[in-house]
């Protein structure tokens, strides 16, 4: 039997693996698809990421130096970092990610979907197509959609997702200096109510995406028309590559009680471990995963109670900020305090240049 059986292998499943096998935990890993597997993301990582975890430079895509908040009067604000971000290639990055798993001592196993996790006498019973295997704990790091969180009865609802479409683009050398290296976000109320439109650079495309609540999508076709018409205003000359649409979740956190369930415990976008204002969940699933595999470690070894120390695990990797609703969150839906917030923020950052 194994101690741990984390199910999906993205950036919060490839953080818990790592960890529970460097805590000397009997680890498996479990991702439905063949690995490196893709996930739609523009993969910005804000520099606390690069601050907490090393990158692999293989991963980048292009550097990152800050954000540009756009209003939908089109003033913006720009916000310099410290140190510079990156935007990295998800499947690489997320591969290099599991390959340190397994060299901490890991197993990941691919193609490996996994259809339901039963619990019974603190024994967690993972449901593959053609075996059962049984763990101590189960970590659901499955993402949005996770079939673990459906399995104890608890998915996503439509009050918890944003929707959101995504393109790859071509844009001419003219139409990318505009773009300079930031990543930009483009906040409006009519267009994206509760959400915003993002534009982060790579070094051969771009992506250009939108993002908002799906309790405020009214037909199927909104979404490609609403971007269609955003990347029509914002290059010259472009070409589309490809378009997908993906949820995420955008409530923040499970609540706690809902965070542990008997031996399972949810972190990344299964958890809800990511900014409702911003979407930004690559740093939030890697700290989540760690702060999970912990916590297991810890109710092993010493008999602790996972609900409790899980939430203290939280806190300490500074991912409980995550229950609060920010300034920028609750004026989402209103253009005229979206550009007062915007004025505000180019006030203050002319004062910290
Ligand atoms: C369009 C878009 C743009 C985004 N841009 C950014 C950004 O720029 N920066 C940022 O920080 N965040 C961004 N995010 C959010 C970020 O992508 C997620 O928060 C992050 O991927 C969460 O990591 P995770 O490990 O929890 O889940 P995931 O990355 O979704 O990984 C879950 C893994 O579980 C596997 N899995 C699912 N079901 C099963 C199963 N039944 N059996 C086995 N395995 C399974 C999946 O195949 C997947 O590999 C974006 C999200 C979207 C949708």
């Amino acid at each position: 039997m194994y101690d741990v059986v984390v199910v999906g292998c993205g950036p919060a499943g490839a953080m818990a693996v790592k960890r529970c096998a460097e805590l000397g935990l009997k680890v498996l890993g479990l991702e439905k698809y063949p690995l490196p597997r893709h996930k739609p993301c523009a993969g910005v990582l804000y520099p606390r990421v690069l601050e907490d975890f090393n990158i692999d430079e293989k991963t980048v895509a292009s550097q990152v130096i800050g954000v540009k908040i756009v209003a939908p009067n089109e003033t913006y604000a720009t916000v310099e970092f410290p140190e510079p971000g990156a935007v990295v290639y998800r499947k690489k990055f997320d591969y290099t990610l599991v390959k340190k798993a397994v060299k901490a001592g890991g197993i990941v196993s691919d193609n490996s979907k996994v259809l339901a996790v039963h619990q019974s006498k603190n024994i967690c019973r993972v449901l593959l197509e053609n075996k059962i295997i049984e763990a101590k704990y189960v970590i659901a790091a499955d993402g949005v959609y996770s079939i673990v969180a459906r399995s104890t009865g608890k998915p996503w609802s439509k009050e918890n997702l944003a929707i959101t479409i995504q393109a790859y683009l071509k844009v001419s050398p003219k139409d990318k200096k505009t773009i300079g290296k930031y990543f930009e976000v483009h906040y409006n109320a009519s267009t994206t109510p509760g959400g915003w439109t993002w534009i982060a650079e790579r070094e051969k495309d771009i992506v250009v995406g939108l993002g908002y609540p799906l309790k405020y999508l009214k037909t199927g076709k909104e979404l490609k028309e609403k971007l269609q018409a955003f990347i029509e205003k914002r290059f010259e000359e472009k070409q589309i590559i490809k378009l997908e649409t993906y949820m995420l979740p955008i409530t923040g956190p499970k609540n706690p009680e809902d965070l542990t369930v008997g031996n399972i415990v949810f972190t990344g976008d299964a958890g809800g471990f990511i900014r409702s204002d911003t979407g930004e969940g690559i740093y939030y699933a890697m700290h989540s995963g760690l702060a999970a595999a912990e916590t297991i470690h810890e109710a092993i070894n010493t008999k602790t109670l996972l609900k409790e120390t899980y939430l203290a695990k939280i806190e300490d990797h500074g991912l409980k900020h995550l229950y609060q609703q920010t300034e920028l969150k609750t004026i989402l839906l209103d253009n005229n305090k979206i550009e007062k917030y915007v004025k505000k923020l180019q006030k203050l950052s002319k004062r910290f240049k």
